[in-house]
């Protein structure tokens, strides 16, 4: 039988509303200030280390107690917290990721256009073409030069910076891309970010392209770069402005990028507060997971394995089995966002198995497509043990599937931690407009995840 999930907001103390709201605040902030995967590992570093972590080359060993993080290229970030108990019995790891979904700067992107310069940008992830145009848009990103300097590049942020975009077709000379399907009446190439309409002033009269070679100069004024430098670049093109609280109510955050450093700032704040944990606590932030994990930051790379291997090596000698131990022992939360139950569209989840918004953070034993496919199922045991951990601290939580079968579906980075044969669940919080360039969640449900991240790190 079903069970009837309950609304976390009914049984609130007034403190508890506070300290939800609080909560929000402060990851409406963490969201609003870093729209990079490199801006979310830069500013973790700096609130971990006033927290006490130190990087993993600051020790000589590590004993119960230490905090320590690896920061891989200011893209993937693991901290651990040395627990009591032999770290060779296994650890409680959270891992997200996070990369959302963008639009990227081309190696070559700039180029004029009947006397407009623009950017041709490569999408990263996936993304509803359509959906990026008409709306204010911020470069976020870095440029690396050959003297070693690699330059922040932050433009569309601030009330006095400009700010950039994608047109669309006026309505009224619609009548043929009106007629077309969704996904081909805006094209991938279609997505040109207009940066600029001036000439350059003073120049030689044979320059051809004079309002790119303004745009030039104005990067080269404020970043010292050069347009053979934007070769060397990465510049990702993100909705500007900051996160809102949305709602009458307050209880909804509006913002871009909740897929999914809403789950990497829960598992981030859990990590920090836990401390003097039995069972050696870690929290996994990676990059890549939108393209699907690849690369040396993302969760296929061994970079978690190897960090793991240098943390056994300072806490004991090391060996290949305790390893290989370590990691077969752990226990994990794959957090990842999941689509919560939409009254503009109902028919895409099946009633009984869909996610709430004020309902908890959710399980997900199972994520795959199509007969679960690609999913790295649960156990029955596994679910149950998080079940009696979430029941005994007064966390709501809820359960889905991704969607009604046959429709679509997706996968995380759990299946990839399952390789090691640790149990991993798919958890998160449910999310409206997942992948649109602001999308939105539930406080309530943030704040049930954070509790349940907290609850699972500290369990022995
Ligand atoms: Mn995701
Ligand atoms: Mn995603």
């Amino acid at each position: 039988m079903k069970k009837e999930y309950k609304d976390a907001w009914s049984t609130y103390t007034e403190e508890d509303k506070e300290l939800l709201f609080a909560y929000g605040e402060r990851y409406r902030k963490f969201i609003s200030d870093n729209k990079t995967e490199r801006e979310c590992v830069v500013d973790c570093i700096k609130i971990a280390r006033e927290h006490g972590y130190k990087d993993l080359s600051e020790y000589t060993e590590l004993k119960a107690g230490d905090k320590v993080y690896a920061n891989y290229g200011n893209k993937s970030l693991l901290m651990f917290c040395i627990g009591t108990q032999d770290i060779t019995s296994g650890m409680n790891l959270l891992g997200a990721h996070l990369d959302s979904p963008r639009l990227d700067l081309k190696p070559n992107p700039l180029y004029e256009d009947s006397n407009l310069a623009l950017f041709k940008t490569h999408y990263y992830g996936g993304v509803k073409k359509y959906q990026w145009v008409t709306l204010p848009l911020a470069i976020h990103g870095v440029v690396a030069k050959t003297d070693g300097s690699v330059v922040d590049v932050v433009i569309g942020e601030s009330m006095d910076d400009p700010v950039v975009g994608i047109s669309d077709l006026l309505i009224h000379l619609s009548a043929e891309q009106m007629s077309k399907k969704l996904s081909e009446a805006i094209k991938g190439e279609d997505l040109n970010v207009c940066v600029g309409s001036l000439p350059i002033e003073n120049c030689e009269d044979d320059e051809k392209h004079k309002v790119k070679a303004n745009v030039l100069k104005i990067l080269n004024a404020k970043y010292g770069i050069v347009e053979e430098d934007l070769v060397s670049a990465e510049l990702q093109i993100v909705p500007a402005g900051e996160a809102r609280n949305y709602g009458l109510d307050n209880s909804m955050i509006l913002g871009y990028g909740h897929d999914d450093r809403v789950c990497s700032y829960a598992s981030f704040e859990a990590q920090l507060e836990v401390v003097n944990p039995t069972r050696t606590t870690g929290c996994i932030l990676v990059d890549k997971e939108e393209t699907g994990s690849y690369g040396a930051s993302g969760m296929h790379s061994r970079f978690f394995e190897n960090t793991v291997a240098e943390v056994i090596n300072l806490t004991q000698p090391y060996s290949d089995l305790k390893l290989r131990r370590t990691l077969a022992n752990s226990k994990m939360l794959s957090s990842d966002v999941t689509a919560a139950h939409d009254p503009n569209h109902p028919s895409v989840l099946e009633k009984n198995n869909a996610a709430h918004f004020g309902k908890g953070v959710v399980f997900m034993k199972y994520t795959g497509s199509r007969g679960k496919s690609g999913s790295s199922e649960a156990s029955a045991e596994y679910v149950a043990y998080l079940r009696k951990i979430m029941d005994d601290n007064n966390v709501t939580w809820q359960t889905c599937e991704l969607g009604r079968i046959d429709l679509g579906g997706g996968g995380t980075i759990a299946y990839i931690l399952a390789q090691y044969a640790m149990d991993v669940i798919d958890c998160g919080v449910p999310v409206h407009s997942m992948h649109a360039p602001w999308e939105i969640v539930s406080k309530v449900d943030l704040y049930e995840m954070r509790k349940a991240y907290i609850a699972f790190l500290k369990n022995a």
